[in-house]
């Protein structure tokens, strides 16, 4: 196959699948009652527990990213309580949105897009009311910036009754992101990121303090109730339809992912987004967040080439998938992402494309000399030269 016949798919999510993973995938379906399934089941589980780096039960939802957010929130907070969100972008306003739909009192700390969350400002926030959560992203995908979650961790830490929740969707598994070394009390990922699956599984874990707000909380739940589904998997069953071919596929994703070991694994992440950094800075191109996530580069593009146009003809004309800026970076900015199956040569192929797209919209500003040393320190980067 030719890099042009090839999909290259380079968003944040949903993400290339790899082909064991696809085999997995394609295998004839049975019972998720079944004994063959249910070893799976066990299987993922564990493996779960050791990519969120818990000593927690880890459970899965069938659903998007979301429905494990929307999860976090029913199952350990209750009617009026006051949350703080950080709301740094799009997922940000999500975490807000889904508070004040089961009526909570939502305060937003706002960040500027493109900035990550200053730690001792959250703690004056924290200091001027009881928050029952802090919810966060670790990454905030519209934006490219990874928070200091570390850091967010120490200081809930101060804080008795104010539960850290985080939005992990785009950095588990591809981010350092230890949940009970750094005391997040609800993590939550989705299949479609760095697990290189297609969407359709969350997965949601909760530490002893999250777990005895579950006991207090009040809000509506049917679906999402993890009480329930803990009852049920102790029986060594799921509590509704299991998506069978999605769990499998994570058995086979899981092992990719820890054979050695996850931080071997978190390192070929880190590889592939400073390769990135480095080759737009080198032709020419500022990377916009602050604080870069190692799971996708946000590039702003120069006054007068408009984002939409350079990934509407990266798509016809070389199968390169790319995700543009949304709201007001519509337009204004490209993301780049690093997780998923994605070789050398496909960031490369990738970067080429972009770039020479750019210096023939813009010669004045871009040049093919800049983008041939930039190709050939992201080759250096990527090759561990
Ligand atoms: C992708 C993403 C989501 C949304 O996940 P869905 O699976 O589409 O529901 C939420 N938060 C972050 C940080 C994401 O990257």
């Amino acid at each position: 196959m030719t890099p042009e016949n090839k999909i290259h798919l380079m968003t944040p999510g949903p993400v290339s699948v790899h082909p064991e993973i696809l085999k997995a995938l394609a295998r004839p379906m049975v019972h998720h009652l079944s004994q063959a399934f249910n070893s799976s089941l066990e299987r993922v589980l564990k493996k779960l527990k050791i990519l969120f780096e818990t000593n927690q039960p880890v459970y899965l939802h069938t659903s998007t990213g979301s429905g494990a957010m929307e999860s976090a929130v029913v199952n350990t907070l209750s009617v009026g309580d006051d949350v703080l969100v950080v709301e740094s972008g799009k997922f940000g306003e999500r975490w807000g949105d889904i508070c004040v739909s089961y009526g909570l009192k939502t305060d937003r700390l706002k960040v500027k897009w493109g900035e990550a969350v200053d730690p001792s400002e959250l703690k004056q926030r924290l200091l001027t009311k009881k928050y029952k959560a802090l919810l966060t992203q670790a990454c905030e995908s519209s934006t490219g910036v990874l928070h200091p979650i570390e850091e967010l961790g120490r200081v809930c830490r101060e804080f008795p009754d104010t539960i850290l929740l985080v939005d992990g969707i785009s950095s588990v598994g591809a981010v350092k992101l230890p949940m009970d070394a750094w005391n997040i009390d609800v993590l939550v990922t989705g299949s479609q990121k760095a697990l290189m699956l297609p969407a359709g599984l969350a997965m949601i874990a909760l530490s002893e303090k999250a777990w005895k707000r579950t006991a207090l909380s009040n809000l509506p739940k049917y679906y999402w109730d993890l009480k329930e589904e803990a009852a049920n998997i102790k029986k060594g069953r799921t509590r509704f339809s299991s998506s069978v071919s999605i769990v499998r596929a994570m058995d086979v994703a899981l092992d990719l992912v820890l054979s050695n070991g996850l931080d071997y694994y978190l390192k070929h992440t880190e590889k592939k987004s400073l390769a990135t950094r480095r080759a737009c800075e080198i032709f020419g191109l500022k990377v916009f967040a602050q604080r870069p996530s190692p799971t996708l580069t946000a590039i702003e593009l120069p006054q007068g080439i408009a984002g939409e146009t350079i990934i509407k003809e990266l798509e016809k004309d070389c199968n390169i998938f790319l995700a543009g800026g949304q709201d007001h970076l519509a337009g204004r900015i490209i993301r780049i992402g690093h997780m998923g199956y994605i070789e050398d040569e496909d960031t490369v192929y990738v970067l080429d494309k972009l770039f020479s797209l750019l210096v023939k919209k813009s010669p004045n500003t871009f040049s093919f000399d800049k983008k041939e040393s930039a190709l050939k320190t992201a080759n250096e980067i990527l090759s561990g030269k």
